[in-house]
Formats: structure tokens, sequence, C-alpha cells
């Protein structure tokens, strides 16, 4: 059954607590502690400063607002968590693991509008915008759940690359970036956070201009909006000329290069598709990731062989543009984005009854 959302304690800045702290009439302390709490993640009864008059007058705000009911771990540590909402909503999340720090991919919608055809989010379609606090509730939850603590970080990474397009979402994500990345908060710093979009542009013009040095990727996937239009449906609203020029934008107002993802379809990895996206993209400080599709089960995408991949890259780097092949991690655990919670959500028992699922800390 789907509950209404509750409020959640994440939502709010150390200073919006403190007036809400103010208003229901306790000591300026019990912001701090409040605040803390919510940070280590843990339960108001698990709190030993925190006394049950205070808790009980902020029983309508949730303090652990994305509870992880499902972790698979898959190879070199690569774990796939899914996370209960307190309306019931199930988005999800990964953690990979790295020499150079520890990434969390986290989701910034339930489901997804945009309806690309190889992806598993948007199979039924967007259900509801997550708010800053679910946001930032799945990298406290993974933070935890990984032994971390807000002085000593498990995570020092964030990938907006979930369910969900987050400048669908655009003032929830701001919000979540400006509160994860406080100084007093869990100080992630804009510069290891990644945001993806299918281009939106409208709203890459607005981030630009928020004073947050993250890092943008394009999910740009074909190098010819008819190519780009057969499995992107929001390919007939942004064209990739103003999607590339807003992306340029983007790169000369904040200094951050810009990344492009292009998924290795049969169509993306033909010898013309290539030579556009040299055209496009040739003498601009980008990056692009090509990325080898995982298989899903509902969609029918054909990807193309690693041999292939190795070709396309030479091409790229011998016209000075710089490319990585995405190492398919995440591919044995159903790492494609939507896929493990469709699976979870096509058992209708777990539908219908999550009290049989214990909550995993
Ligand atoms: N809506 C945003 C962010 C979510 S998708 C966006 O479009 O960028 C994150 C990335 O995963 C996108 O680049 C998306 O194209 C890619 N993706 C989706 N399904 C995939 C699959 N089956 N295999 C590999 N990558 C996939």
């Amino acid at each position: 059954m789907i509950h209404k959302r509750k409020k959640c304690i994440q939502d709010y800045s150390y200073e919006e607590i403190a007036a809400i702290v103010l208003e229901k009439g306790f000591p300026k302390f019990r912001s701090q502690q409040i605040f803390e709490l919510s940070l280590s993640y843990r339960d108001w009864l698990e709190s030993s400063n925190v006394p049950k008059v205070v808790s009980e007058a902020f029983s309508d705000y949730e303090i652990v607002p994305a509870k992880i009911i499902s972790k698979v771990i898959g190879r070199r540590g690569v774990t796939k968590y899914l996370f209960l909402l307190t309306d019931n909503s199930i988005v999800e999340g990964v953690y990979l693991p790295n020499n150079y720090g520890n990434t969390v991919c986290i989701s910034t919608q339930v489901g997804c509008a945009m309806g690309c055809e190889f992806c598993a989010s948007g199979i039924n379609g967007l259900i509801r915008d997550l708010s800053p606090g679910e946001i930032q509730g799945q990298v406290l939850a993974v933070n935890r759940e990984k032994n971390g603590t807000k002085n000593n970080r498990a995570i020092s990474n964030i990938v907006l690359m979930g369910s969900g397009e987050p400048l669908n979402n655009y003032c929830n994500v701001v919000k979540f970036i400006r509160l994860i990345s406080a100084e007093n908060g869990m100080n992630i710093s804009p510069r290891n956070i990644t945001l993806s979009t299918c281009g939106i542009t409208d709203k890459i013009y607005l981030l630009a201009k928020e004073g947050l040095p993250i890092t943008l990727t394009i999910s740009l996937h074909a190098a010819s909006d008819f190519d780009r239009q057969k499995f992107m449906p929001i390919a007939k609203v942004y064209s990739i000329k103003d999607i590339v020029k807003a992306a340029d934008y983007y790169y000369s107002s904040t200094g951050r290069r810009v990344s492009y993802e292009y998924a290795l379809t049969k169509i993306s990895s033909k010898e013309e598709s290539i030579d556009d996206l040299v055209k496009l993209l040739k003498g601009k400080p980008i990056h692009i990731n090509l990325i080898r599709l995982n298989p899903v089960q509902e969609k029918e995408v054909l990807g193309s062989d690693d041999k292939r991949a190795d070709e396309i890259r030479k091409i790229l780097e011998d016209n000075g543009i710089s490319a990585t092949i995405r190492r398919s991690l995440g591919s044995d655990i159903e790492g494609a984005c939507g896929q493990l919670r469709n699976h979870f959500l096509s058992d209708e028992k777990k539908i219908r009854d999550f009290s049989e699922y214990s909550v995993i800390n």
C-alpha cells in the first residue's frame, strides 16, 4: 500500500533545523544534536542524547527517510541497494569501491518520465520526485552501512545516475547538492559530485549559474538527432546542437570539463555515427565515456562488441578527443538503472507486504 510521503529532517540545513527547534520551544543546543543524529542516520530511539519529549515533538519528521531493504554484493565489492521510502516507494542505488575513493550512485526520482529505449527506470513512467532529504538519505544509508561516519566517510564521490532525470527535479537536486556539500554537513565537495542528464538544455543554463562546481555529464548516446530520436524521446524536444551549446556554456561558466556518455549500440557504433561524433565534439575540452550496455531483460537493444569499442576509442583519441570505455561494473548484479527495482516490484507478494523484509543497517 502506498502511503503519504513524510517530511524528513534531511530536507533541511542546520540553520533550518535550528529555526524549527526554536519554533517548537526547545533550547538551541538541541538543533546540533538532531542535525548530528540525522547525519549519523540513526533513528530517534537510537539516540542517547535526544530526549523523548524532543523526538515526540518531531514525530512528523522522518529521520531515516531511505531505508535499505535489499542489498546485493557483486564482483569487486560493487553493492546494489534497494531503498524503501516513507510512502512505500522504492528506489535503487549502487556503491562502487575504488582506489581513489568510493562512489555511490543514487536516484533522484521514483521511476522516470524520459522513456529511453535501453533504460529500465522509465518502464513504468515517472511516479514522483524525491525530496532533497530522500536523495541525501540514500548517501547517508550507504555511508552507515559501509561503517562510515560524518567525520570519517565511507563515501567520497556521488553520481546522480540512478533512476530519474535530475534536471527534471531541479530545485530538490540543487538543494541536495548544497546540503551534502555543506561544511558542517557531510562536506562532500561539489567537485566530487557528477550530475548526469539526458540534456534538459534550459536547466543546464540555470545550473551553470548556481555557483556549484559539479561535473556535468550528458547522456548523448547518438551523434545525430535522427538516430537519437529512435531511442530517446527527449531528443524530439532538444536538439544535439542545442545540448552541446548549453554544455559549452556550462564549461565556460564553471571551468568544469563536461563529459558525454555514449552507449555503444549497433547504430551508434557505425562508422558514419563515429564520424558525426568526431565532427560534433572535436576540439572541445570534453571527455567521452563509451558505455557497454548492460542487457535489460525487458528491452531489446543490441550492443556492440569489445573489439569495436576499442576501435572507437582509438578513432576518438586519434582525433584528440579523450575517451574511456566504462568498465561494465554491476552487470552481474543488474547494475543498469531500474533493473533491480523492476525485478523486485514484479514479485507481487513483495509489493503487498514489505514488513516481511527486515531493514538492513
Ligand atoms: N536521466 C539521467 C540520469 C540517469 S541514467 C540521464 O539520462 O543521464 C544514467 C546513465 O545510465 C545514462 O547515461 C543512461 O543512458 C545509462 N543507462 C541506462 N540504461 C543503461 C543500460 N541498460 N546499460 C548501460 N547504461 C545505461
